[in-house]
């Protein structure tokens, strides 16, 4: 996604966390209880007992053994599993680079075919070619492929969720300059929202409404030597285009976006672009996360993103929202891991996927 609109709005949630400074000992101790502290209570996790019990940790070690222990007891309370989106994850991001037309875009893709279809899902592979903006490469053109994972395909009411399964090619938005031709991973942008449609897929068989769902993975999303010269969203512009081209018998009535999902600091505000073009479709996103308990969607507006579901809602026509945490790893940091060699497996949590899909899967349950 690109031009972000940051508004100047303060936000001191955290700013009362003071007796941490009264704790002694080493400083990895020391971060490590404030980030747990911090993530503890955007979680709504932070009761008396478990404060209690992350103050007496005598160091680092025993505070992440900790850390695990009660993790995975959250983890275990959840219908979707936290564990099965972050191994998911781990797996893509262990392929490398996956920008559109890579080897590892190649590799990815047949990874997820293969997963889904083992859930008993459908796999179209819409493909098409985009042109290269590296104009001076001897390939002119990209094949793009965009994967429509269907369940229950003969339903004729439908929803979308949808992610990008591309990661852009360089990190170029990395404070050190030598650092903006290497690897980038896009654990969280890229990986995540995938990620949670992966936690999500052994539960779809079961959802026996009237309502079918589409995942729909864009390829795309991002090709992006260069912010003003190449175009971005080529697989949710191709996906919307042919949408309302060759309109098919079934229609969707509903998009969710996933994206930038995986921070393990969670804090998803109301996107701006969403609320205009599917003000209901917030609401009822927001109500099913505040009355299934999940704490990090907060109820206001903080940015204006530009994403895959912009082509979604102005050529197609399916109201979508982009569910997103812009703020990476915080509001509290000047630097964002976004598009830079720190957007990596280290940065996301489990919980984080797990809550996301919990919320997504329980608004799924609701329209049937
Ligand atoms: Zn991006």
């Amino acid at each position: 996604m690109k031009r972000v609109l940051l508004l100047l709005l303060f936000i001191s949630l955290f700013g009362c966390l003071g007796s941490l400074e009264t704790a002694s000992g080493d400083q990895a101790l020391l971060t490590l209880r404030q980030q747990t502290i911090m993530q503890y209570t955007r979680q709504g996790r932070l009761d008396s007992d478990t404060r209690e019990k992350i103050f007496a940790a005598a160091d680092a070690t025993a505070l992440q053994a900790l850390i695990s222990k009660l993790d995975d007891a959250h983890l275990n309370t959840l219908p979707v599993d936290g564990r099965v989106c972050m191994a998911k994850l781990k797996e893509m991001v262990a392929i490398g680079r996956r920008f559109s037309g890579s080897p590892g875009m190649d590799e990815q893709r047949k990874m997820l075919v293969k997963y889904f279809e083992g859930f008993g899902a459908t796999v179209v592979e819409q493909s098409f070619n985009a042109r290269n903006p590296l104009t001076k490469q001897p390939v002119e053109s990209v094949k793009m492929t965009n994967l429509i994972v269907q369940w229950h395909p003969e339903k004729q009411a439908r929803v979308l969720i949808c992610a990008h399964y591309d990661t852009r090619p360089f990190p170029d938005n990395d404070p050190i300059v030598a650092n903006r031709k290497g690897l980038f991973v896009g654990a969280n942008d890229g990986a995540s929202g995938v990620a949670v449609l992966c936690g999500l897929a052994p539960h779809m068989g079961k959802l026996e409404g009237k309502v079918g769902v589409d995942f729909v993975l864009f390829d795309g999303e991002e090709l992006v030597y260069d912010n003003d010269r190449d175009p971005f969203f080529l697989g949710s512009t191709h996906f919307a285009r042919e949408y309302a081209a060759l309109p098919p018998t079934y229609r969707y009535s509903a998009g969710i976006l996933l994206d930038m999902v995986g921070d393990a600091n969670l804090q998803i505000y109301q996107e701006i672009n969403s609320r205009r073009f599917a003000p209901q479709l917030i609401q009822q996103f927001w109500a099913t996360a505040r009355r299934i308990g999940v704490k990090e969607f907060y109820a206001q507006t903080r940015h204006e993103v530009r994403d895959d579901h912009l082509p979604l809602n102005e050529i197609a026509k399916i109201p979508t929202i982009d569910i997103i945490d812009f703020d990476y790893p915080s509001s509290r940091h000047r630097e964002t891991y976004w598009h830079t060699t720190e957007d990596t497996v280290d940065k996301c949590s489990a919980v984080s996927l797990a809550h996301v899909g919990c919320v997504t899967l329980a608004w799924l349950q609701s329209i049937q």
